[in-house]
């Protein structure tokens, strides 16, 4: 093909399949948008495939195993509990093909014109596309720019056979013997608990004075106490300084507080966060208008400072979650389409799948204060619920910050079994405004963990049933 022979006219562009692009896609093309989307690797983008699936499948498999170890705990002994790697790895990859194929299907159902390759900004109305020697070249009215990030890479760790990154971590058909995890967030912690709960010494180097940050010191607490029950040796203010790579083993030396140590492991996995995809896409030539991060800025219709061009996702401000980015991807779909659409971040769930689970949603305590409200809390504890109990997992807590002076919910953070799917109550309550006696007078049926949340409340209304008043 020659290049540029063709030129396709769309509505819209898309560029990137990821949660936040094929969204976007699918809601302009619901809103009667011809429509296309680009993406140069594949569809589901990393929350899909890199990302928020394998990583929930991986921690799946590992509780499972860990809960079939310790059966004898609740009387059920099974013989010699082994973990085919290979195995796991297939069923991982299952569900991911599964997954992408469900968004492949979509797409096309919903008349989505899905093109393989990497796009290129010509100008403000047209992209190329290249995809091994062909180049083609579409014009649109509107483009969303989806393009997602990356991970960051550390000068002196390079990403190597034995230096990972998230997504080869997620790929890996062999259990370590030993793992060091450079970066204590999320990501860390949920790859590093996998880990440990599938029999590797795993060892974490956290920069800063503390692991997860972003959520209560309280919360935390109880991760780290089941880190360590795992064996999981933590090591804070550590910063990784250089790394040699031999056959069989990394060596990474560490700078913990004033003292210099040196750590060994089969593998090293670095998780110090990650950088926005947004400097190969030829934004100069549209001049677009980004911040000293890479970030594109964007306004509360996700509009950039290009009248026609859209950013969402990970490469706009804000945290980088895959629902963010399909929240906004709707936001910029219905406003190409002329709705009246904005964002509102005042109910965005943070959900870390470690063990306990942690949730958390609208303000926290000390947040909310800072905000100027007087506010009052309430707190039940898993530990007195029949739920908990019965499947044997009593660790954590639900806590309610609620507006002193009307009652209405500020914020809910939930440390405890199935904290990523309690939250939803507490952010509908957020987002409908609802206040502790909306959630108080919702009979919540028994025996569930919602219960908790219910307890919390009441809690703070101060006629708790199952708990005495303060
Ligand atoms: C290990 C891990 C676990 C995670 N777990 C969670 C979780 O539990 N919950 C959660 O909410 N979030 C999680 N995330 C974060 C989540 O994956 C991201 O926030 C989300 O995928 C961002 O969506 P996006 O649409 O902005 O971009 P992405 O999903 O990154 O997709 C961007 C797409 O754009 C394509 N692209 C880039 N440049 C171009 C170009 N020039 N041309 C064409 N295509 C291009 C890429 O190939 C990619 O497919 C996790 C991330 C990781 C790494």
């Amino acid at each position: 093909m020659v290049v540029g022979e063709f030129t396709t006219e769309l509505d819209v562009l898309v560029i990137g399949a990821g949660p936040g692009g094929y969204v976007a896609a699918i809601r302009a093309a619901q809103l009667g948008k011809k429509v296309a989307i680009v993406d140069k690797s594949e569809v589901g983008g990393v929350c899909l495939n890199r990302g928020c699936i394998p990583s929930k499948s991986l921690i799946s498999a590992a509780h499972r195993f860990e809960q079939a170890k310790d059966g004898h705990e609740i009387g059920i002994n099974v013989g010699d509990v082994s973990v085919d790697m290979k195995k796991v790895q297939e069923w991982k990859q299952s569900v991911v093909s599964k997954l992408t194929g469900g968004v492949r299907s979509l797409l096309k159902g919903n008349g989505v014109e899905i093109i393989e390759g990497e796009a290129l900004f010509v100008n403000e109305n047209e992209v190329r596309v290249f995809h091994g020697y062909d180049v083609n070249r579409y014009h649109f009215n509107h483009c969303i720019i989806a393009t997602g990030s990356r991970p960051i890479e550390i000068p002196a760790l390079p990403f190597s056979d034995r230096i990972l990154s998230s997504t080869e971590a997620l790929t890996l058909d062999h259990i370590p013997n030993k793992l060091l995890v450079v970066g204590g967030g999320y990501i860390g912690i949920e790859l590093g608990t996998v880990f440990a709960k599938l029999g590797a010494q795993v060892t974490v180097l956290e920069g800063s004075d503390g692991i997860l940050p972003g959520f209560e010191k309280n919360m935390v607490q109880l991760v780290k106490k089941k880190l360590k029950k795992l064996g999981v040796e933590i090591h804070t203010n550590a910063l990784a300084s250089s790394s040699e790579v031999t056959d069989n083993c990394v060596k990474v030396t560490a700078k913990i507080g004033d003292k210099e140590e040196a750590f060994e492991a089969d593998y090293c996995l670095v998780t110090v966060g990650r950088r926005p995809n947004t400097d190969e896409l030829g934004l100069e030539a549209i001049s677009m208008k980004m911040t000293d991060r890479g970030l594109i800025e964007i306004d509360k219709q996700c509009k950039t400072n290009v009248p026609n061009v859209y950013a969402i996702g990970d490469i706009v401000a804000g945290p980088a979650l895959a629902h963010k980015a399909s929240y906004e991807g709707k936001v910029a779909a219905e406003v190409i389409a002329g709705m009246p659409s904005e964002i509102d971040y005042l109910a965005i769930p943070a959900v870390v799948f470690s063990d306990p689970e942690m949730a958390s949603v609208g303000l926290t305590e000390d947040q909310a204060k800072a905000e100027g409200y007087n506010v009052k809390t309430g707190r039940f504890s898993f530990g007195a619920n029949g739920r908990a109990l019965s499947v044997n997992e009593t660790d954590g807590f639900v806590k309610v910050v609620a507006d002193e002076a009307d009652g209405r919910v500020l914020g809910v953070q939930i440390v405890g079994p199935e904290a990523s799917d309690l939250i939803a109550e507490a952010g509908l309550a957020i987002e409908m405004g609802a206040t502790l006696e909306d959630i108080a007078l919702t009979i919540h049926a028994h025996p569930t963990l919602a219960e908790v949340t219910m307890e919390a409340v009441e809690a703070a209304l101060g006629h708790g049933v199952h708990s005495l008043s303060k």
